[in-house]
């Protein structure tokens, strides 16, 4: 039987690349997209010499063009931390808004089903916990999140005008916080920052005073609950993530544990806008995909360590990942 074509995009970053292994798993030929500003070929270079993997480096912002046939696209291209998308604030709104509708405007003609990536971040700093997925935020869109936030509402938005009014078969995944190996040690998220941190030696940065709460998904569940939702046929956003809330403060002492470092927690201004409380209600995944988190926190955590220990020592120093300037058109 011929194999079923995936186009992933974002496939060279942290959540693509995971997506782009499940998919070869499953026999699919993948297609394999990213514009390579945030992600990096190393994270999808062992699929390189696979007949059923091939790459293409390109900007979704800009007219995509796929030949032969379609079944499906998962749209995961976007910057997706705080530091990158203060430092290249216009692409992310284009890749979330028209990127959005250039492979929209692909599913259409092929006829393919499409998932788009969304986020925790439409809720913004929410003001009940833990989020449903019917609660409809409390976001500021002159932030320095804004650029994230209302990119990816929007992307929400135009997925479900093509699904009521071109009937086109589409899914919405909100993603919570997630973690895992081939998260990239400079985008300041908090996991990489903390534990790129204990292996330089230095004090781990807490943001405010720490009682902040994240709740942080391995990514093999993640990907498990995005692969149900894309063979699911429920079209309305569905939440993916692990309830096992915990506080920014609790967390800097787990990895503290965790690798054995001496260095202590010291404390640095809180961001702007940075959300109080964040913890996925995910009643909806359960019922629908049957689908729950199944690693814990201290399994997870413990494999993630082992691959950052694995990096080269360059890898450790704290550089900037790209010339991000030339971005922001
Ligand atoms: N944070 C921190 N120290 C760091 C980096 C992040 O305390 O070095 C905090 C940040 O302020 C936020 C939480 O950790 O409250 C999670 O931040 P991250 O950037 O990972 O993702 P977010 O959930 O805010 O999008």
């Amino acid at each position: 039987m011929e194999r079923k074509r995936v186009l992933i995009t974002g496939a060279a970053g942290f959540l693509g690349s995971h997506l782009c292994d499940r998919f070869i798993k499953e026999d699919y030929h993948v297609i394999a997209m990213d514009n390579l500003i945030t992600g990096d070929l190393q994270n999808i270079e062992h699929l390189f010499a696979l007949e059923n993997f091939e790459f293409a480096h390109h900007d979704v912002s800009k007219y995509v063009y796929v030949p032969g046939k379609l079944d499906y696209i998962l749209h995961f291209a976007s910057p997706a931390s705080p530091i990158d998308y203060l430092k290249i604030p216009i692409q992310t709104l284009k890749v979330g808004s028209l990127g959005t509708h250039n492979l929209l405007g692909l599913a259409k003609n092929k006829n393919a089903r499409m998932i788009i990536a969304s986020t925790s971040e439409v809720y913004g700093d929410p003001n009940i916990n833990p989020q449903p997925e019917e609660y409809w935020g409390n976001v500021n869109p002159v932030g320095p999140r804004g650029v994230y936030d209302e990119a990816k509402r929007f992307q929400e938005a135009i997925t479900m005008a093509y699904h009521t009014f071109h009937g086109l078969e589409t899914r919405i995944v909100r993603i919570f916080n997630t973690y895992g190996p081939r998260m990239r040690l400079n985008d300041g998220r908090v996991l990489p920052a903390f534990i790129g941190q204990a292996l330089r030696g230095e004090d781990l940065t807490v943001f405010g005073d720490g009682s902040q709460t994240r709740s942080f998904c391995y990514v093999d569940d993640l990907v498990e609950g995005i692969y149900r939702l894309l063979l699911s046929d429920y079209a309305q956003p569905v939440n993916i993530g692990n309830p096992d809330e915990i506080t920014i403060g609790q967390f800097a002492e787990e990895i503290i544990k965790l690798t054995g470092t001496t260095q202590k927690v010291i404390y640095k201004e809180l961001p702007v806008d940075d959300p109080k409380q964040r913890q996925p209600d995910i009643t909806k995944a359960r019922a629908l995909l049957g689908w729950e988190p199944k690693v814990d926190r201290a399994e997870g955590l413990k494999i993630t360590y082992e691959y950052f220990k694995s990096l080269p020592a360059e890898a450790l120093v704290n550089k900037e990942h790209k010339d991000f300037t030339t971005y922001n058109r």
